[in-house]
């Protein structure tokens, strides 16, 4: 056996194994205590193995699952060594000593489940591979739970934005690849070969020209063909269930990097979780499906102006109409996830129950179609979707007919299919009732012919049926001439039989054998008449999701007062009465009351410099902006009372450096490779938000990073920016940045008390409130007294000199800085290209070195 189990470890190391005992899985050696200190279970030893103790631990085969959730959601991959003969085959072809042959049936990782237990219903579970070739890099992801396949071009610089938005549970890479991570599953680099990658999808898809998917970049290739190698590793042959790639263009969504989603908290928040997101704050929609897709939606906001209108019309059709957003959103509630169930069935993995879900699925679907079908002023998204809701009527007929109203995810009792459904089927039933009853009536029999009353047939798998009695009746039965034989004598029973109860039942078992076979076989042509049109039915899934996000967005909106965003060519940037979803709703629970603030950005006024004390809400304004766009172009009502917006093609937050120091980075150093990011990525379309940047230095140094930043946006970038600061000093770029204006939120001192007004409005902020802030934070009244004096030191000694920005308005404006250092620059270049090396005599030689040496 452990010559066994050694061979299988060896296929499968870099997973915990898996190894089927009877009833039980073990786990040994280093493995059994990885498992056991994760699960907290007992770690026992078994045996020896090279003079040591063996240890070993193990789960029970019928609750696997839970224990297999816990070691995945650990970060772990486990392979199943299953058993693929019966112990009575082991032994008819290796005699009585030999061993049950065992395979590994399948590698569970993060990346390739199917399992409702192991799943989160409302999030959608991507394994996702990184493909290079020709100097292209691309991604494809796969969500085998329901089918779903993408494949996107990037690049290096874009490889990690890309992963954010996807957020997968797995990723992997070819072992030759420079992209990997430290969690990356390494996978050899033949599996990402983009010929063999092309042969596989062919194969996959039974196609044999990839062209009506699309046009497939080599970099596609290899990432699909390594993900489809991967997942066919993982299952072990037995392919799982995926829909033909859907090539996604990068330029068709908003580009939003790593940082910028993480500090928008979009789909996770600061603190990991779903909770506090943008997401959780927008989503209420009613199934799993729709919220998986709303987080693919606001986690990839759309760029094409037509897609986005058409989300919102249907958005606004549900808005406008409460009636048929409740019925429509009951409906929904009602539904199974068939999306996850078509994957389960897909992946070979599924039950009689996911054949009822995707029966009732379906049906509701087919329901919801008929009454949207007859509705008035039908939004041309879902004239389209409609038709895809009503289209299964054969498979729901045959369902129904089939299958018990409530059939179970076990088969091993049989009774999921229905009666009526197959005569046979019924008469084998009918023979194994009968003999029950005949059973029955033989118990009954028996108690009279022997006058026991306590006399019981019974059964259990090791006896079959029989008769037991209590051992004071024993004797009459023991008699030879009795009828009985004797089987089994326990404590207070003994057990007998009969030649008749042993022929009813042997009908009764071998009946019940046929039944279970019978159903076990209609199972199988179910499952295989349901895949055949597994594809139109994940699009009907799709279609429900996507008119549970509008329903659901509809009802937000109704809920809080969201209004429909209009959309424009040029670059502007209008909310008036903005909220912040998140900030707002936290409020809400507390009884205060959010002030709403208006934001107006045009193209000859793209910069919006936001100053005022600290605790004042600049980050909340700044942030409810960017999340308007975001919402916006994912076709969402936004929070805010009115809204024109210029399509936003990359999207940046920054916030300065301190604000993450919770989080344990290198503050400075990062900060400043972001905002390098932006000035080098951000065009006339995007939007960036800047919070306190140059906040995590010293004050020169922190002030005069800030002051080029601003300068290089309103010069060079030319984005839509709002840039919140306490550096007072840089109010003074109003002066020379013409598309730049000064904004301040608002406070007042009231009786001696600082107020926050959170108010923004136009112009400097008057001054900076810092002790202020201090003393309502609660700094002790001495501290306070002394921070006073300094600073009346300070600000006395600011007046004399003019303060760390005297003298910054004479610098030459930021182009023509630019300008100069190009200019010097390139007097050196002509001086060094015009120089003949070669006639020079030593002398000159050393002459043009100091020459040159001046120019520079
Ligand atoms: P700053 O960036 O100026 O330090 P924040 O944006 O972090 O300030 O806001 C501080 C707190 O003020 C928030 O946590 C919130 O409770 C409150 N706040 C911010 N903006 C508003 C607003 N518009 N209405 C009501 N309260 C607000």
């Amino acid at each position: 056996m452990m010559a066994q189990y050694l061979a299988l470890k060896e296929q499968a190391a870099d997973c915990l194994l898996f190894y089927r005992m009877g009833d039980f899985f073990e786990l040994f050696f280093d493995d059994a205590k990885v498992a056991a200190a994760t699960l907290d279970i007992a770690l026992t030893a078994r045996g020896e193995h090279d003079g040591e103790k063996v240890a070993m631990c193990g789960v029970p085969a019928h609750s696997a699952e839970s224990y297999l959730a816990r070691l995945i959601k650990a970060g772990h991959r486990v392979a199943i060594a299953d058993q693929v003969e019966t112990p009575e085959e082991a032994k008819r072809r290796g005699g009585s000593k030999a061993l049950v042959e065992r395979a590994i049936v399948r590698v569970v990782t993060a990346g390739t489940l199917t399992e409702e237990a192991l799943l989160d219903a409302r999030a959608a579970n991507w394994c996702v591979a990184i493909g290079e070739a020709a100097g292209e890099i691309a991604v494809a992801a796969a969500d085998i739970s329901t089918g779903r396949f993408e494949v996107c071009g990037t690049s290096a610089a874009g490889l990690a934005s890309e992963l954010a938005r996807l957020n997968p549970a797995e990723v992997i890479a070819s072992d030759a690849t420079a992209f990997a991570e430290a969690a990356t599953t390494l996978r050899p680099k033949a599996e990402f070969d983009s010929g063999k990658g092309e042969e596989r999808l062919k194969r996959l898809h039974g196609v044999a020209t990839l062209d009506g998917y699309g046009q497939f970049s080599r970099a596609a290739l290899a990432a699909c063909g390594g993900l489809v190698a991967y997942l066919d590793h993982t299952a072990k042959g037995s392919l799982p269930f995926l829909r033909p790639p859907l090539i996604t263009d990068m330029g068709a969504t908003m580009a939003i990097d790593a940082a910028t989603r993480e500090s928008l908290e979009l789909t996770v928040s600061t603190a990991g979780s779903r909770k506090g997101s943008l997401l959780d704050a927008a989503d209420r929609t009613v199934t799993g499906a729709g919220a998986r897709m709303l987080a693919q939606d606001i986690a990839a906001p759309l760029m094409e102006r037509s897609a986005i209108e058409a989300r919102l019309a249907l958005v606004q059709r549900f808005h406008d109409d409460a009636g048929l957003r409740e019925t429509t959103r009951s409906a929904l509630r009602a539904l199974p996830d068939i999306g996850r169930a078509i994957g389960r069935l897909a992946a070979g993995r599924g039950a009689p129950r996911d054949l009822g879900q995707l029966r009732d699925g379906l049906e509701g679907a087919w329901m919801l179609g008929e009454k949207l079908a007859a509705i008035a002023d039908v939004p041309p998204l879902l004239a389209d979707l409609a038709p895809r809701l009503r289209g299964h009527g054969a498979l729901i007929d045959l369902m129904k007919r089939a299958l018990v109203p409530d059939p179970p995810i076990d088969t091993d009792k049989g009774g999921y299919i229905a009666e009526g459904y197959d005569a046979a089927l019924d008469d084998l039933r009918a023979t194994g009732a009968g003999g029950r009853r005949a059973i029955a009536a033989l118990e009954a029999r028996y108690r009279e012919q022997t006058g026991i009353n306590a006399l019981k047939v019974r059964h259990n798998n090791v006896l079959g049926y029989h008769v037991e009695v209590p051992s004071k009746h024993a004797d009459a039965l023991m008699a030879p001439d009795s009828g009985f034989t004797h089987r089994q004598t326990l404590a207070g029973v003994v057990r007998f039989n009969s030649p008749k109860l042993h022929e009813t039942a042997t009908k009764v078992t071998q009946a019940g054998a046929h039944a279970l076979a019978a159903e076990a076989a209609h199972l199988e042509d179910l499952i295989a008449t349901a895949l055949e049109t597994r594809e139109a039915i994940a699009a009907t899934a799709d279609a429900l999701a996507r008119i549970d996000v509008a329903a659901g967005l509809a009802e937000r909106a109704a809920e809080g007062g969201w209004i429909r965003p209009g959309l424009v060519d040029h670059a502007c940037f209008e909310v008036e009465g903005g909220r912040h979803p998140v900030v707002e709703a936290a409020l809400h629970k507390t009884g205060e009351r959010f002030v709403a603030n208006d934001c107006k950005l045009s193209e000859d006024s793209r910069l919006w410099l936001v100053t005022g004390p600290n605790m004042g809400g600049k980050s909340t304004f700044l942030r409810q902006n960017a999340l308007i766009a975001v919402l916006a172009q994912a076709g969402s009502y936004v929070p805010a009372s009115s809204v024109t917006l210029g399509l936003v093609d990359r999207l940046f937050s920054r916030v300065g450096a301190s604000d993450n120091l919770a989080r344990g980075r290198s503050t400075f150093m990062v900060e400043m490779v972001e905002t390098a990011a932006i000035l080098a990525q951000a065009g006339p379309q995007s939007f960036v938000i800047l919070d306190e940047v140059g906040r995590g230095t010293s004050t020169y140094d922190g002030l005069a990073i800030a002051w080029a930043v601003v300068e290089a946006i309103h010069e060079e970038n030319r984005c839509r920016c709002l840039f919140a600061t306490h550096y007072h000093e840089l109010t003074r770029l109003a002066e020379r940045c013409d598309a730049l204006s000064l904004h301040h939120v608002r406070a007042r001192e009231w009786k001696g008390d600082l107020v926050l007004l959170h108010e923004v409005s136009d112009g400097p902020a008057d001054r900076s409130y810092g002790l202020d802030v201090a003393r309502l934070a609660g700094l002790p009244k001495s501290a306070l007294a002394r921070a006073k004096a300094v600073l009346a030191k300070l600000e006395a000694g600011r007046e004399k000199t003019g303060g760390i920005a005297a003298g910054l308005d004479d610098l030459p404006l930021f182009a023509a800085a630019a300008e100069q250092e190009e200019e010097e620059a390139d007097a050196l270049r002509t001086e060094l290209e015009t120089l003949d090396v070669d006639a020079l005599s030593p002398r000159e030689a050393l002459d043009t070195l100091y020459r040159l040496k001046a120019l520079a």
